[in-house]
């Protein structure tokens, strides 16, 4: 089969190296419009059970994967000062162009051919592939292109984010919560490599309004949020990397394909970097996709239908799950009154997916803590 796989993210390395894998008689080229070692942003995490899926489904790619990850056991959050450590919240962190490399060079390593510097105009362009993946990302341009027929909805959300890094080694996960004269700013930071962390900063529209953010330069951006979070950076620097306020767009398609083209990852479905899955989700559709192949045969309009059939229900619960995560951080003005541990708890059961049995189960320690807390008692 020819396979023209459009975007060479963590969806369309990871499918075209599974295929090829499977069946070096595939010729599968991967068109990426970045050349090599050059992408946007810092780190990406993992939970502990975000790896498990991987390991459940392709033992050889999660040891080559986790020996280049940072790893740490607990989650912090960080509210009026205090310090709170949620035990049972294991993280991994990555590079994402550590990831990539690694991606891109297992792929080549197959005979997948990937062509950096490639942008891909439209469908026309790959007129002679049996199979077209769009795993071009969040503005994937063959969906846009063809929004009718997948069934777009992209629900802009208000809050803003900008993702950073910084040279301070941060001991875990941690979720920083500050304010100020113009409101509320979260940060979302943590520890990829030995001397690297990413630091993501949220804010909602109305303090980013009154911030004035919108009239800022870059540097006067970054010293604001350098004062914001003076406690928390010790002096280490803001470093950029296509840096810029965005707002997340929260896309879904009622149809996954058409005919022989297809969406996996972002392009297909966003998920809020707050659940911290957006790229284990795509390595999911990569292997859900090349399972359905697999189980398939070569037919195309039949493995396209089961990768949907599969892989939908449990995506429409994690879509759901993002969206009520989304909407925690949009209202979290309302929530800075709370004590740390209040706001820690609230935080751990905001999805509605964590009963708190299952959380008393799950982080014993930092369970009885905010009982104490709660009692008075800490
Ligand atoms: C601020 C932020 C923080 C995040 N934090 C995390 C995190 O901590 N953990 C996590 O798991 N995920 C995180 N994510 C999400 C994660 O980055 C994405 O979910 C993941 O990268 C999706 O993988 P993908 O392969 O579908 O798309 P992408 O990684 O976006 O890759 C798409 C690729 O397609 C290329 N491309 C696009 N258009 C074209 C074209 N026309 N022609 C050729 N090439 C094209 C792009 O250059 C890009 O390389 C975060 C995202 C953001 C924005």
């Amino acid at each position: 089969m020819k396979i023209a796989v459009v975007g060479g993210g963590p969806a369309g390395l990871y499918f075209a190296a599974l295929m090829k894998r499977d069946n070096p008689a595939h010729q599968i080229r991967v068109y990426e419009r970045n050349p090599r070692n050059v992408t946007w942003g810092f780190g990406v995490v993992f939970s502990d059970r975000a790896l498990e899926f991987l390991r459940a489904d392709d033992e050889a790619m999660f040891q080559y994967l986790t020996p280049h990850m940072e790893t740490w056991p607990d989650l912090t959050i960080v509210h009026q000062d205090v310090r709170v450590p949620i035990d049972g919240n294991g993280f991994a962190a990555i590079g994402r162009l550590h990831l990539l490399n690694l991606l891109q060079a297992f792929a080549e390593g197959l005979g997948v051919v990937v062509d950096n510097g490639t942008d891909i105009a439209s469908l026309a362009d790959l007129a002679e592939a049996d199979l077209i993946v769009g795993a071009d990302g969040a503005n994937s341009v063959l969906r846009r292109g063809n929004e009718a027929r997948f069934g777009t909805t992209i629900d802009v959300r208000p809050n803003k984010f900008i993702w950073y890094g910084t040279s301070k080694a941060f001991d875990t996960l941690t979720l920083t919560f500050r304010t100020n004269e113009h409101g509320v700013f979260c940060a979302h930071h943590y520890r990829y490599s030995p001397d690297r962390s990413t630091f993501l900063v949220e804010v909602d529209a109305a303090t980013w309004e009154r911030a004035g953010f919108a009239e800022m330069s870059e540097a006067d951006t970054i010293a604001y949020c350098r004062r914001v979070f003076a406690a928390d950076l010790d002096g280490h620097p803001i470093l950029t990397n296509n840096s810029y306020w965005r707002n997340f767009p929260a896309i879904w398609n009622e149809r996954w394909s058409f005919d022989n083209v297809v969406l996996i990852g972002d392009a297909l479905r966003t998920a809020h970097f707050s659940i911290g899955s957006g790229t284990r989700l795509a390595m999911e559709d990569a292997i859900a996709l090349f399972k359905a192949f697999k189980t398939e045969g070569g037919s195309i309009a039949v493995a396209l239908a089961r990768f949907e059939a599969i892989r939908r229900p449990p995506m429409e619960k994690i879509y759901a799950a993002a969206r009520v995560s989304f909407e925690w951080y949009e209202g979290m003005a309302a929530l800075m009154s709370l004590a740390p541990y209040e706001l820690a708890y609230r935080y751990m059961t905001r999805t509605g997916r964590v009963e708190p049995q299952v959380l008393q189960r799950m982080a014993p320690r930092f369970f009885a803590r905010y009982q104490e807390a709660k009692t008075g008692t800490r």
